[in-house]
């Protein structure tokens, strides 16, 4: 597990404009998750990107001009079916 997944921009990786929004948020073993038919409970999952603080957290950057979160995508719908089965607690 690392600290964060995510990039920490001073322009957004999509549109180049500068007005990024931090966002966090510290949930603990509480984050709510529902993706296609699954439904996850837990300490916050890799593979997001939205992913902080060793999973204590969600943690991102987003961009108030497009409206996509900062780092690479898409992911992966087996990755994320995956942590979400294995993340299970
Ligand atoms: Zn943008």
């Amino acid at each position: 597990m690392s600290e964060t997944e995510n990039p920490h921009n001073v322009k957004c990786d999509n549109c180049s404009s500068t007005r990024l929004l931090a966002f966090y948020c510290q949930g603990r073993d509480c984050h709510n998750i529902s993706y296609d038919g699954l439904e996850y409970e837990g300490y916050m999952i890799e593979g997001l990107g939205l992913y902080g603080n060793y999973g204590d957290a969600v943690d991102f950057q987003l961009c108030m001009q497009c409206g996509k979160i900062q780092g690479s995508f898409p992911k992966d719908d087996v990755d994320i079916k995956n942590e979400m089965v294995e993340s299970e607690v």
